[in-house]
């Protein structure tokens, strides 16, 4: 879909948020407030490029609520980047930390610039350059607003800046809280590059079970053999695809912005991925059949959609066409506030947003506690865990005198390492998330899980200002 100039994903965002409050209580002036952002910083900044030439950059950081802090939200690079587009994902940030329940404000940053205009050198300029515009105004720091990887930037990135931080707050023991989705061996978390993909599986897996949910719908109970579309290759698609087919489903379509590639029997999203790294193109795949252009392949026949790209993606124009019974935002506002409306009224189920993709801010926030407790997740009881675990094995052998393999005795002796908690933290975030939305959909009768979704936020957001004393 290509960009529309009067599309305004903030206005999107609002008139989902108008639709929710019908569900509450909320004051219409305590609405008001929930929805504008709290802070708008615009910054234009000087880089000087590698053949001598100077260039602007268009900058922002909008930290949309102060209800909680720190606040929290990624930081994109693209050519498309707003202020209403960063505005819009601020907004979802709120609503998304609130829905999983994770302690966190919104906020969220874009720099407008295309990556591959520019050299390795150049974007390490521009990454400092932008963290200290932050650091200067008091709008990045452990305490007060936390980054993150977003659309173009990953833990390289946040490692420049946690170390720009760093420089200018030498003293600071936290300072490595003051970004998360760093590289592991800068104070990151294990899990945390794939979390949010995993968190998208977690989320359609939960979906799938319900009985009642899938025949609403019109799709048996399950995600084994389900045949699904993902568009995007980045982290979000290319995570979301793998655990999605590792769960069992069939990965039938895969689109990126250069084309989409189509295969009936399934496609190896792994395989796919390394095909594209190669060859500088998703083209060509094997005995898949190319589709071009790839906003196509998101209109072929599969029971699962995942757009996991961009915003805007589904919208009033290809909406009837999407055949998938269920649709899992998986990237951030893909279907459009209209475009929903005509899914929902086909009998589609959107797996909203602001849920599906809190997998990344969950574990961004796991990382956080680490970097403030400096020690890494399992560390303390690992050891203890499996020295127990070895005497109950112990004494079940020879109570029974069943004798276990030693891969069997291995996989129940050991001890919690980093990442099956932070796996297994994701997990129950993601499920108990998913039922609680089901209960406000069905209590409230609000229909869809998106408006649900909000009204659960929406109501936590507005008791944290109760109790703050700010709204009497
Ligand atoms: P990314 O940069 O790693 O990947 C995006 C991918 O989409 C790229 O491979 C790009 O080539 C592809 N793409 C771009 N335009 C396309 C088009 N028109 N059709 C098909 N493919 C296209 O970014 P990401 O981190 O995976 O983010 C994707 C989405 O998920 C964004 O909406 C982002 O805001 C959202 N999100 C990301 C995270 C995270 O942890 N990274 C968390 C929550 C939400």
């Amino acid at each position: 879909m290509s960009k529309d100039n009067s599309y305004s994903l903030f206005e999107d965002v609002c008139s989902f948020v108008d639709e929710a409050a019908q569900y509450t209580n909320i004051h219409p002036g305590l609405l008001a407030q929930i929805k504008q952002p709290n802070v708008v910083l615009k910054v234009n900044f000087p880089i000087r490029l590698d053949n001598g030439q100077y260039k602007v950059i268009e900058a922002w950081r909008i930290q949309h609520s102060h209800h909680k802090t720190p606040v929290k939200g990624g930081i994109r690079y693209s050519e498309h980047v707003t202020e209403d587009e960063v505005s819009g994902l601020a907004a979802l940030m709120t609503y998304k930390c609130a829905i999983v329940d994770i302690p966190f404000g919104g906020a969220k940053g874009g720099i407008k610039i295309r990556k591959s205009d520019f050299t390795d050198n150049e974007i390490e300029k521009i990454t400092r350059r932008y963290a200290y515009e932050l650091i200067s105004r008091d709008c990045l720091g452990p305490a007060i607003d936390v980054p993150a990887p977003d659309y173009g930037t990953g833990p390289r990135e946040m490692a420049w800046i946690v170390d720009t931080y760093s420089a200018f707050y030498p003293d600071s023991i936290n300072a490595a809280g003051c970004v998360t989705g760093k590289p592991l061996s800068l104070a990151g978390v294990d899990g945390r590059n794939e979390a949010t993909g995993l968190g998208v599986y977690f989320g359609i897996r939960e979906a799938m079970d319900v009985p009642e949910d899938m025949n609403r719908i019109g799709l048996s109970t399950g995600l084994a053999g389900k045949r699904v579309i993902v568009q995007g290759l980045g982290n979000v698609g290319f995570h979301s695809a793998k655990y999605l087919q590792e769960g069992g489903a069939v990965i039938v379509g895969i689109a990126e912005y250069e084309g989409g590639i189509y295969d009936p029997n399934g496609l190896d999203v792994e395989d796919v991925f390394r095909h594209r790294k190669e060859n500088k193109s998703i083209l060509n795949y094997k005995n898949a059949q190319n589709v071009s252009p790839s906003t196509q392949l998101l209109e072929y026949d599969c029971d699962v959609l995942v757009p996991a790209a961009l915003e805007n993606q589904i919208t009033p124009e290809n909406a009837s066409r999407i055949k998938a019974r269920l649709i899992g935002e998986a990237a951030n506002g893909p279907v459009t506030a209209e475009a929903a409306k005509i899914l929902i009224g086909m009998g589609k189920m959107i797996i909203p947003d602001f849920y599906l993709n809190a997998g990344g801010v969950t574990v961004s926030y796991f990382e956080w506690l680490k970097n403030l407790a400096r020690v890494s997740f399992g560390k303390m009881e690992k050891r203890h865990e499996a020295l127990n675990n070895q005497r109950i094995v112990d004494a079940i052998e020879s109570t029974t005198g069943v004798k276990l393999t030693p891969l069997q005795r291995k996989d129940l002796v050991r001890g919690a390492g980093e990442r099956d908690i932070v796996v297994s933290g994701l997990e129950e975030t993601m499920v108990e998330a998913y039922h609680e939305i089901r209960q406000v959909r069905d209590s409230k009768g609000t229909g869809t899980l998106r408006k649900a979704a909000l009204v659960s936020a929406l109501e936590k957001i507005a008791a944290t200002y109760l109790e703050l004393g700010i709204f009497p």
